[in-house]
């Protein structure tokens, strides 16, 4: 645990290494794209893709410096924002260039912290419906404060990881048409489209790929759908962020 927390103390920024990842898809014939994006028009074609979806956890300032990065290359993607690190002016920027920027959610853990729930046999039908509930009031104060949302995500807390429940199954077909929502990231539907599905790596340790492995692997073997999910705490790391990073999980997890 400690020379982990040491090893990420001392993670330095490495947005070039994503950058040249961009760089290297677009030269292979790579289309640089949002979910909603190839959801609407590149998930009948035979263009290859790679989509790019942020989890924005803990760094709002660094989905910024991905944003504008991919910007430059001119790809699009999504962001996917926590309550809390929603950022008004960031998100309407991308938003206004047309990236995806929608909720990165996270209802049934903060649920069962309010109600100290530890133990997954008190996750009955009855607190999902109440989960459901709040949800549903969570993606309308959305709408209300920033723009209409297609697609939604969630976000995988300790508390989930305890509980052996993610947050996605206070969510069906019928959620979905209620919201005008096309699909939750983690939806089989969606998934099983996907050719290759990589993700990076977790918080405290050094960087990896997990899932499907490397993404220029993928490329090279011309997979047609990739979709890189990158959390940009990951990336645009300096010394004191990486601090601030270590208490903001540590109070996450309590
Ligand atoms: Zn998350």
């Amino acid at each position: 645990m400690i020379t982990k927390i040491t090893k990420k103390l001392f993670q330095k920024n490495r947005l070039h290494e994503y950058e040249n990842i961009l760089k290297y898809a677009i030269a292979k014939n790579y289309k640089l794209v949002s979910l909603i994006d190839w959801y609407n028009n590149y998930k009948e074609t035979n263009e290859k893709v790679l989509i790019l979806r942020h989890d924005v956890d803990y760094d709002a300032k660094g989905a910024y410096s991905f944003y504008k990065l991919e910007k430059h290359y001119g790809a699009n993607s999504t962001f996917y924002f926590r309550w809390k690190t929603m950022n008004s002016k960031i998100m309407n920027e991308m938003h206004k260039n047309n990236f995806e920027v929608s909720l990165h959610f996270e209802t049934l853990a903060t649920y069962a912290k309010q109600k100290n729930i530890i133990n997954n046999e008190k996750i009955t039908n009855k607190v999902k419906q109440i989960c459901t509930q709040n949800l549903s009031e969570e993606i309308k104060k959305f709408e209300k404060y920033y723009f209409k949302i297609n697609t939604i995500c969630s976000h995988g807390d300790k508390r989930n990881r305890v509980l052996d429940t993610p947050n996605h199954v206070i969510i069906d077909n019928k959620f979905y048409k209620e919201h005008n929502i096309l699909f939750e990231t983690y939806d089989v539907n969606i998934t099983k489209m996907f050719d290759a599905y990589i993700s990076d790596s977790s918080i405290y340790a050094n960087f990896e790929w997990k899932h499907s492995g490397s993404p220029y692997k993928m490329i090279d073997k011309q997979k047609q759908t990739v979709c890189l999910l990158t959390h940009p705490i990951h990336w645009n790391q300096s010394f004191f962020k990486n601090i601030k990073m270590i208490i903001s999980v540590f109070f996450d997890n309590r």
